[in-house]
């Protein structure tokens, strides 16, 4: 039974990170909005690819405050600490199974990539984005990904442009 929820704003505390380039990462999401878009790339570029466990696990786990604004027993949909659109929300499985990214996607996992997508469109209808969004899958450093627990970026809330930088 899907569980909708609004809450406090999400914070992390970058001490409870495991290693340095974590640490990078995360007080990278906690620049100004004018270096957002070289901070991000610096984070992703600092990641380090791997299976460990990540900052979302935490988030899974309720060890870190989040604010959730969708659940079920398969996903859950909270807002991006560092939002890049008025609205900005990521979407993730609760079972990491391997999904580090989109491109360790195996046969075995078709139904849980469909039902992210399918999330991210009632998200979407809850958030009000009648007009339109956008979601992104960022996949390793060139893509710019720096969480390394797959995850749908679901942006809206302003005209978005097109190419994507
Ligand atoms: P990506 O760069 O595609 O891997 O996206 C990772 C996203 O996770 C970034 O947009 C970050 O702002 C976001 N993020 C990192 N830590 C948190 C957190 N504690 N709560 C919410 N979002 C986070």
């Amino acid at each position: 039974m899907p569980i909708v929820r609004r809450g406090m704003r999400g914070t992390e505390n970058p001490s409870n990170s495991s290693s340095s380039s974590r640490l990078q990462v995360l007080t990278s999401h906690l620049l100004t909005p004018q270096t957002a878009m070289a901070s991000e790339k610096e984070a992703a570029l600092a990641a380090v690819p791997s299976d460990s466990p990540t900052i979302f696990d935490k988030i899974i786990n309720k060890e870190i405050p989040s604010n959730v604004v969708y659940e079920d027993d398969k996903v859950l949909a909270f807002r991006d600490i560092a939002p890049q659109t008025p609205t900005h929300i990521l979407i993730i499985p609760k079972v990491k199974d391997g999904l580090t990214g989109i491109s360790k996607a195996e046969e075995r996992h078709s139904e849980i990539l469909g039902h992210l997508l399918y999330t991210a469109k009632l998200v979407a209808k809850q958030e009000g984005l009648d007009d339109g969004f956008r979601l992104v899958i960022n996949d390793g450093p060139k893509g710019c990904q720096s969480v390394y627990h797959l995850h749908v970026h679901l942006l809206g809330g302003r005209q978005m442009n097109w190419p994507p930088g």
